[in-house]
Formats: C-alpha cells, structure tokens, sequence
C-alpha cells in the first residue's frame, strides 16, 4: 500500500507496551498521519479493556498479550465484533510480532526489563528502533549495541532528554563508533525535573506516600518511571542510556535539574558551541520525530510559549538527597554487570514501594546493598545477564524483607 500523498509505501509499525503512556501516545500521533503509517501488531501485558478499545480503533494484524488468560479474553471480545486481527500470547509471540519480515518500525515502549527480548528481536532483524524502553540499554547496553550494529538496525531514541541530544548531534547513534572528541562534541548536557521532591529535605524523603511519589511536576508517566523520577534514578538510567547511545564516558555526561522541563538537553561542542532541543514537555514531539525520522511531522503539540515560560533556571543535583543518582554513575564506571544489577534492584524495589511494603529511602538503600554484596562479572551474553538479573532481584527481595 501506498500514501497517496507522498507516494511512499506506508511503514507498517509494532507498538510494544501499546496500552501505556508512551504506547497511546504513539497511537495518538500514528492517528494524525492515516497516510503514512499502518498498525501492524499491539502488544501489551494484561489489559484487556483498553486493548480491546485499540483493536476496535486501529484493527492490527497481530495483537500480543503476555498472559494466556487476557489474550483468550480478547480473542473473545475480538469474536463478537467480527475482527480479524490474530491474537496471540506469550514472550515468543512478543519477538515474532517484533522482528516479523513485514514490520518497518518497532515502538518498544515495554517497562523494565521485560523489553530486552523483543527489543534484541527487533535489532537482530533490522528495523527501524524507537527505544523507549531506556532498561534495554541498562541492562544489556554493549549487546543491544552489537546487535543492532550487526542487523543493520536503525536505533532513534525516544527517551525525550536522547532524543534532545540526537536532533543536535552530528552524527546518528548506533553507526557512530569514534569517540565524541572525534566529532567535536566536549559534554553532553542532560537536564532533569528535579521530580516531585526537588526541594524536599531528607526527612520529608523519608516519609513521602506513594501518591505524593506519582505525582510528576511537569510530565505524565507509567508508575516505575513516574518513582524513578522521584528518586532521580530516572536520571541516572538516563546516564548509562546515553553512554551507549553516544559513545561518551560517564565524565562526559553531566545532569542539571532544570525544573521547567522545556530544555530537554543539550551537547557542547570543542569550540564552546551548546546546542539544545526545547519544546513543551510532550512526548508526542520525540515520538513523531522518530516515527517520521529524517522528515519532521506534525505531532499535535501547541507552539513552546517562550514569554509565557518567562524563565529557566538550572542548578546542580544534589546526592546526599537523590543517591540513586550517584549509585547510576558508580554502576557505569564500574562497567561489567553492575547496571544490569542496579536495574533489577531499582525495579524490585520500586515494585515494593508501589506496592507501599517499603520506605522511599529503601530504594537507595536497598540498591546500594545489593551492588556492594554482588561480585562483578564481565557480560557474556543474554543468557548471563538474564541469570544476573534473576539473582538480583532475589537479593533485593532478600534484603527487602529482612529490613
Ligand atoms: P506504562 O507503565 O504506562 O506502560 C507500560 C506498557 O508495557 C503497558 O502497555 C504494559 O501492558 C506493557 N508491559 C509491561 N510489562 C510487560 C511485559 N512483561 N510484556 C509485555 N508488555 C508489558 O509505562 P510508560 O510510561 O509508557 O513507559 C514505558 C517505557 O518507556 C519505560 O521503559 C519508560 O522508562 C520509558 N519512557 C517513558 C516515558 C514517559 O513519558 N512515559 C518517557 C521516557 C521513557
Ligand atoms: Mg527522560
């Protein structure tokens, strides 16, 4: 099929995580541009009535529960309104529906570490990467690396602070292999909310409610990333995802609470150039920009009112209030499986907080426990990091329900 419009061939996309924030803003923006994009799989975990609702509005070929039950549910529904679309379960069914020979685009939007597989799927089998799933990277950063290198994959990165960094850098990540002096970029610049708590004391940190942790100042987010940004170990993925995605070092990449959120990054080049991306904090404005990748698209969002937003300001992180922050950069430097370590420890823990059996300041806690208490390893390959990744996590339970 072709847009009539531009007269080129429709590009089929597969949104995984389809049911989430990120994942319904894609579907948002994929529904402004009927002549450029078709939905050719949804996939999501167990929410059935809001992906019954997207099958009726978008009819993809394939749809994608993780669990048994909630896809017999759906091929149920899906029955009664005569659709056509295939429903399928499971993690196999996840990286077929990824790295299926007709699919152009893949949105993993996928939270945590259940996005590797499909995500690794999607590079194996070359297509074009909108990486949302910033744990992909965390988790498993020199692979992903390698696989998309090896299947001439394309990687754009949504995360809006790389997606910033990527409209101002010379060169596309994923092909670029020199260092950042080579293409004469000195630092990178990653701006951060600062989160719900920016001028909270340590005290008040103490016993901040779940409630009071999901509510984002500037942004609307899934509940771990919504946490993460509470305790700025969002940032601190956010580091090891742009030390893999740019090739740079750990003291190459510096973080500025900017609480405004309209700077969403910046890179300063050798001759004291510092160029920056801005925008309202929407991330329909990273998410067309991938999906339209290299032409621009209209993504719904309204003009940045610069008079209106009146001021910028910027100070420096703190990290005796946010160390998770510092816990990121030690797990980078440490280098080996130390952030596929600090990854399964910060989900395990968040998971707890969310489920409000542990204290806002355990995450740091717990997190810098399990990393002093592991041994260090060199990667060796998905399977390891998987079996890491398990055993981390049963630390963190460990610790967890001993304090
Ligand atoms: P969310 O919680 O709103 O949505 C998560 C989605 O993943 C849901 O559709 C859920 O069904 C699906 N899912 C969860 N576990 C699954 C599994 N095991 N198998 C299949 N599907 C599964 O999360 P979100 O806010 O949309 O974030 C998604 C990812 O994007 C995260 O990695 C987050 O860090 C990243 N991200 C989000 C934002 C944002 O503004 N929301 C910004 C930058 C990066
Ligand atoms: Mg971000």
């Amino acid at each position: 099929m072709y847009d009539s419009v531009t007269s080129s061939p429709l590009k089929k996309v597969t949104i995984l995580g389809a049911t989430g924030t990120i994942g319904l803003h894609t579907l948002d923006v994929i529904s402004q541009h009927p002549h450029r994009f078709s939905v050719f799989a949804l996939a999501a975990s167990s929410n059935v009535t809001s992906m019954f609702v997207l099958c009726k509005k978008h009819a993809p070929r394939y749809v994608v529960m993780l669990q048994e039950e909630s896809a017999k549910l759906l091929a149920e529904q899906l029955k009664n309104i005569g659709s056509k679309t295939h429903v399928l379960h499971g993690q196999d069914a996840l990286n077929f529906v990824s790295a299926h020979e007709e699919v152009d685009t893949v949105m993993a939007a996928i939270v945590g570490a259940a996005g590797l597989q499909p995500a690794m799927a999607a590079a194996h089998a070359g297509k074009c990467i909108l990486l949302a799933n910033k744990e992909t990277l965390v988790l498993a950063g020199s692979l992903f690396m390698q696989a998309v290198n090896k299947g001439g994959a394309t990687l754009l990165p949504i995360d809006s602070e790389h997606n910033a960094i990527f409209q101002v850098m010379p060169k596309a990540p994923g092909r670029q292999t020199g260092t950042l002096a080579s293409i004469g970029v000195k630092r990178i610049l990653l701006t951060a909310s600062g989160g719900p708590f920016r001028n909270a004391s340590l005290e008040e940190l103490a016993n901040v409610t779940k409630a009071q942790a999901l509510n984002h100042p500037n942004w609307v987010m899934g509940p771990k990333i919504s946490i993460d940004s509470a305790t700025m170990m969002n940032k601190g993925l956010e580091v090891i995802e742009a030390h893999w995605l740019f090739n740079a070092e750990a003291d190459q990449i510096e973080v500025v609470v900017h609480p405004q959120s309209v700077i969403h990054s910046l890179v300063e080049y050798i001759d004291g150039s510092v160029l920056a991306q801005l925008g309202n904090p929407d991330m329909r404005t990273p998410i067309a920009y991938g999906l339209g990748y290299p032409d621009r698209l209209m993504s719904g969002v309204s003009s940045l009112d610069l008079l209106k937003t009146a001021r910028l300001d910027f100070v420096a992180p703190d990290i005796q209030r946010f160390p998770c922050l510092k816990l990121a950069y030690d797990a980078l430097k440490a280098g080996g499986t130390a952030p596929a370590i600090l990854n399964a420890a910060n989900e395990i823990a968040v998971e707890a907080f969310l489920a409000e059996k542990t204290g806002f300041l355990d995450i740091p806690n717990v997190i810098d426990a399990v990393l002093s208490g592991a041994i260090l390893e060199q990667v060796e390959s998905i399977e390891h990091l998987i079996a890491v990744d398990q055993q981390a996590r049963k630390a963190t339970q460990q610790w967890l329900s001993s304090h």
